[in-house]
């Protein structure tokens, strides 16, 4: 696949699918599809009809794929003028994942929802740009081992392992000491647990540098974010958790490293833009021009560093021993978090409390060392479940 992939140099001549092209992710990929004249199959969206007839109007793909029926219903009348077909519901979504002739499945479908059109795409012999970190959090052992089995890859669109992977390049997985994954350090950086009780929704979704959605915004505040890619790197890159190293760095200006075995470490730095890990999971191995300011370093300025709070941000730690244990726990960790991010977004619950009842779920949860995916998925429910069954005591 990698092959045919280095063969071509014209973006054109793939054609790619984008799943959640209504999201932040979604929209920007389809703004390096514009930039590059890519042609886009397939599109799948939220509810959001007006910017999905918008995006069928300027793309013209073939399918169109949205979840809710009604808004499908919807759209299929808005767009009757079109040649894009509009496909309804949960397996329009799956059958999309998997059709046509895009060779890459950029897939940014938010939450768990994400996991099964990742495994029909690459069942379906399709690179997948993952930029839904929950997939390899939750299943990633079985989503690595399906791509290996079906030849194809699995390429990062979150932008530290983009980074990572750009580090990697190359480099035999036996020389490399470890992963540094960078992280802003969130909106509460310095922050101690008593300054936390009172943090506002309002407060936890201002992110100093990234413009994202509510739910990963929140992460990120919580340093959840980054306890999420941490097992995402381990289970991307194959290595140990505790060769992955949490380093703050304010700025965001490096996107991660990599320290090899002779303590040279590389690092890939630019102007934060999620374009370029878009584009660059689109067109890898080639690198192409992009729409990003060139890194500027007159005006960069200080570069700095510093190790993540640990004892406040205790969801950190937390997703380090979820990995250590393996099994369904990282699932509970996963589904617990979006259950409690979801009560703190409407108001059920503090910013403090957030942190101790994803604690609290993991820690009652019960282990399953060699789980199935139904296993897996089960892990997720009642994580679920078992947030909602303390919410309402
Ligand atoms: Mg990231």
């Amino acid at each position: 696949m990698l092959e045919t992939m280095k063969k071509s140099n014209t973006l054109g001549a793939l054609p790619v699918t984008v799943l959640g092209s209504t999201g932040s992710v979604g929209r920007q990929t389809m703004d390096v599809a514009a930039l590059h004249g890519l042609r886009v199959e397939g599109i799948a969206g939220s509810k959001n009809i007006a910017l999905l007839e918008e995006q069928i109007r300027r793309f013209h793909p073939m399918w169109c794929a949205v979840e809710d029926e009604t808004a499908a219903g919807q759209l299929a009348v808005a767009v009757a003028d079109t040649d894009t077909k509009v496909l309804p519901g949960r397996e329009g979504v799956l059958w999309l994942a998997s059709a046509g002739e895009s060779r890459t499945v950029l897939n940014s479908i938010i939450g768990t929802a994400g996991l099964a059109p990742t495994l029909e795409a690459i069942r379906a012999g399709k690179n997948v740009a993952l930029a839904n970190k929950e997939t390899l959090v939750t299943a990633g052992e079985f989503v690595m081992r399906e791509a290996r089995e079906h030849g194809v890859s699995v390429l990062p669109v979150d932008s530290e392992h983009c980074a990572i992977f750009q580090c990697l390049n190359g480099e035999p997985r036996d020389r490399v000491k470890k992963l540094l994954l960078t992280c802003s350090g969130g909106a509460f950086r310095g922050k101690k647990r008593d300054e936390l009780v009172h943090v506002t929704r309002r407060e936890a979704l201002a992110h100093p540098t990234w413009k994202m959605g509510a739910k990963i915004t929140v992460d990120c505040a919580s340093l959840m974010n980054k306890g999420l890619e941490l097992i995402e790197a381990v289970r991307l890159f194959d290595v140990a958790p505790d060769d992955v190293e949490i380093v703050v760095h304010p700025e965001s200006i490096i996107h991660s490293m990599v320290q090899f075995c002779d303590n040279a470490v590389m690092a890939q730095l630019s102007v934060p833009d999620m374009r370029l890990c878009i584009q660059y999971a689109l067109t890898y191995p080639d690198r192409m021009p992009s729409c990003l300011e060139p890194l500027d370093f007159k005006t960069v300025g200080r570069l700095t560093f510093d190790v993540p709070d640990e004892e406040t941000f205790t969801l950190l730690p937390l997703a380090r021993r979820c990995v250590k244990a393996g099994g369904v726990m990282t699932a509970v960790l996963n589904g617990a978090n979006e259950a409690a991010v979801a009560a703190f977004l409407d108001d059920r619950i503090g910013f403090v409390e957030l942190f101790d009842l994803v604690e609290s779920v993991v820690d009652d949860a019960v282990q399953i060392d060699r789980p199935t995916l139904s296993d897996i998925e089960e892990a997720d429910r009642a994580a679920r479940e078992a947030v909602m069954r303390r919410l309402t005591h």
